[in-house]
């Protein structure tokens, strides 16, 4: 096939090639799981990104979640203006430190403290640590088709049976850390309770409280109020990763939506309004056991960078105005309800998911609640209507596992546009 649309950018990949394996710096980029070469964007404002080849698209992918306000919200880009002028990074505390994590800490009562880190990844690994110092325990149970960053002991997926240790996903993962992780289906109490029951040694259960990172597989709240039960009956912390879900389907993310308090929670993506930022939090009593208070160790050289504390602080002062939460997922519904009515109308076998602003197409009229209930041939078609919105200007994560995310910026006129072409690229797949 060939992309004439996409000349730049096919010239830069193959530059890219001799630089970074496979020509990337995160391996979903090299859009292998959809047609052409990967398209090398030079800028973003408000809902759209411009590629190289100067096409501006509808983004749907917002840098994979964290532009809750779109690309470039004039107020992020002058906090970061501000905050660059006096310097980018001191190794020391800062109040920019202090403002972020008081505003955070006020505004979320699922947490009392909480610790800055650079990455998702990095805020996962800290948060399994913290389990196994306090718990004084060692084995993890994680959920297949959920992503916890590439952190080893999380880098498994379930064996062939239903209550398996994990088989390692990646190449580099000792055996004897995926012997520490043990890999459940989710949505099922039954197994949880059996597992729990046969093994003494469980530090933490690590959940996606919404699973956003193969589908969008929205869990039954009566499960995951369970989960929390189970896990203090059993001595067990429940870690929610709100990575992805932390202040996007609301401020307090997945613990406020069906208010359920995790023992430890992950956040990433927004946290950080576009530059690199993780963090983790707990209750007072169980952060006391982080450095240099308590035993466990963790630490970062650029960990609460100021410039990051800035963007950070100016996107969640922005979320936490009055009703910003409550148009954005209307804004959703509306769009998701509009596009699901014409797939009806037309018996399409496939369905859109939403929860919150976050949506994920699913190739299938049943409910979809577990990884193993996907069906891999449904990518065909993903693959498709990737192809055609790109060239109708329209930009989706480049993967059918993929979720997508509207943003403030999306405005409904824009939205309307967007749906008369999804509309469009669903009609060629069928
Ligand atoms: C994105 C994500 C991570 C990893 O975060 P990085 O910043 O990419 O390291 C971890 N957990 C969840 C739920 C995520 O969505």
């Amino acid at each position: 096939m060939d992309f004439p649309e996409r000349k730049m950018s096919a010239t830069l990949f193959e530059e890219a090639k001799k630089y970074f394996p496979g020509g990337v710096n995160s391996p979903v980029r090299a859009f292998k799981s959809v047609e052409g070469p990967p398209l090398f964007i030079k800028h973003g404002s408000g809902c759209y990104i411009t590629c190289e080849d100067d096409h501006r698209y509808i983004d749907f992918c917002a840098s994979w979640g964290p532009l809750i306000l779109g690309h470039n919200d004039p107020e992020v880009r002058e906090a970061i203006h501000h905050t660059v002028d006096q310097g980018t990074s001191f190794g020391a505390p800062t109040r920019l430190g202090n403002e972020l994590g008081a505003l955070i800490l006020k505004h979320h009562r699922y947490l009392d403290q909480i610790r800055f880190v650079s990455s998702g990844t990095e805020a996962v690994m800290s948060a399994i640590r913290l389990a196994r110092g306090v718990t004084g325990k060692t084995k993890i149970i994680k959920f297949e088709g959920c992503y916890h960053g590439h952190v080893d002991s999380l880098l498994v997926k379930a064996g062939s049976g239903l209550v398996t240790f994990g088989v390692s996903s990646s190449a580099g993962v000792p055996p004897s850390f995926v012997a520490e992780t043990i890999v459940l289906p989710l949505d099922n109490e039954e197994i949880l309770e059996k597992t729990l029951k046969a093994h003494q040694d469980v530090a933490a259960i690590i959940i996606e409280p919404v699973p956003a990172n193969n589908g969008l597989l929205v869990q039954r709240p009566e499960y995951l109020k369970t989960m929390r039960d189970l896990c203090t009956k059993h001595g067990v912390l429940l870690i929610f990763d709100e990575v992805i879900s932390g202040f996007r389907i609301g401020f307090e993310g997945a613990a406020g939506h069906y208010d359920i308090q995790p023992d430890i929670l992950t956040f990433g993506k927004i946290i950080g309004g576009g530059l690199p930022v993780g963090a983790f939090g707990a209750s007072r009593q169980i952060m006391q056991h982080i450095s240099p208070e308590g035993n466990v160790y963790q630490a970062g050289t650029l960990s609460a960078n100021p410039v990051a504390m800035a963007a950070g602080h100016a996107t969640l002062r922005k979320v936490l105005t009055t009703g910003f939460y409550s148009d954005l997922n209307i804004k959703t519904e509306q769009f998701v309800n509009y596009l699901n009515g014409y797939i009806e109308s037309r018996a399409y076998p496939m369905h859109i998911v939403q929860l919150g602003s976050i949506f994920w197409m699913k190739f299938s009229k049943e409910v979809i609640r577990r990884a193993d209930q996907i069906d891999s041939e449904g990518m065909q078609y993903f693959k498709k209507i990737h192809l055609s919105l790109l060239r109708n200007e329209v930009y989706l994560g480049p993967s059918g596992y993929e979720v997508g995310f509207i943003s403030h910026a999306h405005d409904e006129k824009t939205l309307e546009i967007a749906a008369g072409k999804i509309k469009k690229a669903i009609d060629l797949c069928f």
